[in-house]
């Protein structure tokens, strides 16, 4: 991976020409279509667009959880597009947090211990892990249930702990593919409401997909997406 932030600006994540297609036999899904965005350090936007314009596909190919067709990724200025599988275990690992609708929390393991898991995985040691996960815990105010399993928790309390877990390994970028999609309103509201305070008090960049425009009104831009195209990009 070579260093080509040569720019000098402060673009924590910045697409260029992505696409995707999907072949499945004889159909091919032309997924993204010339996905163009620079995002800065800090900043909180919001992707929307009707289901099936590439939403997720774009979320996951940020994440490296998928690879493009072509164009390029940069990570803080870091190409990741040419990345090899174990350069991309390690973006995964450490670059990204990703917070999902269904949470996708690990039912056999309590909240402290899915906090954990990140760490677990990046070879932490146990003491550091566990201090981290308490405090990442109260952070989004879950102290009280840190030994409870997930069908222990609310949907809400699910979507904190995934949150908490997010941030376990200090990613540059957070990705959320409709955090609150699963919960009522004024749940979804408190989930964002914590989503914004990791946003503006550690700085924490953070993309979000969101069918709800209240929330993607408190973002500073939206970036709406259509057939695989962003289609506009509003200033909130
Ligand atoms: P969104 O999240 O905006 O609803 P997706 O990114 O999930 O949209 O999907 C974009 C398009 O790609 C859709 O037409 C979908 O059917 C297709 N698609 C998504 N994932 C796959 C896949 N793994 N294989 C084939 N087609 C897919
Ligand atoms: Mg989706």
């Amino acid at each position: 991976m070579t260093n080509t932030n040569t720019s000098g600006s402060d673009a924590v994540l910045r697409c260029v020409d992505l696409r995707k297609i999907y072949i499945l036999g004889e159909v091919r899904v032309e997924a993204l279509r010339g996905i163009n965005m620079t995002i800065n350090r800090g900043e909180m936007v919001s992707i929307m667009g009707p289901s099936g314009c590439g939403k997720t596909t774009l979320l996951n190919i940020i994440g490296s959880l998928d690879y493009p067709s072509s164009g390029k990724i940069f990570i803080e200025g870091r190409d990741v597009s040419n990345a090899n599988e174990k350069e991309l275990t390690e973006i995964r690992r450490k670059s990204v947090g990703f917070i999902f609708q269904f949470y996708n929390l690990l039912p056999v393991l309590t909240a402290v211990e899915n906090v954990e898991l990140p760490m677990l995985i990046a070879g932490v040691a146990k003491d550091e892990r566990t201090s981290r996960a308490l405090e990442l815990l109260e952070k989004v105010d879950l102290l009280n249930r840190k030994d409870h399993k997930p069908d222990e928790l609310s949907g809400g309390e699910r979507q904190r702990v995934a949150i908490a877990r997010s941030l376990a390994n200090r990613p540059s970028i957070l990705l959320a593919d409709e955090p609150t999609g699963d919960l009522d309103t004024e749940t979804g509201q408190s989930v964002l409401k914590l989503l914004r305070e990791v946003n503006r008090t550690e700085n924490q960049t953070l993309v979000l997909v969101t069918h709800d425009p209240n929330i993607a009104r408190q973002s500073s831009r939206i970036f709406h997406i259509r057939d695989g195209r962003i289609a506009s990009i509003e200033e909130t």
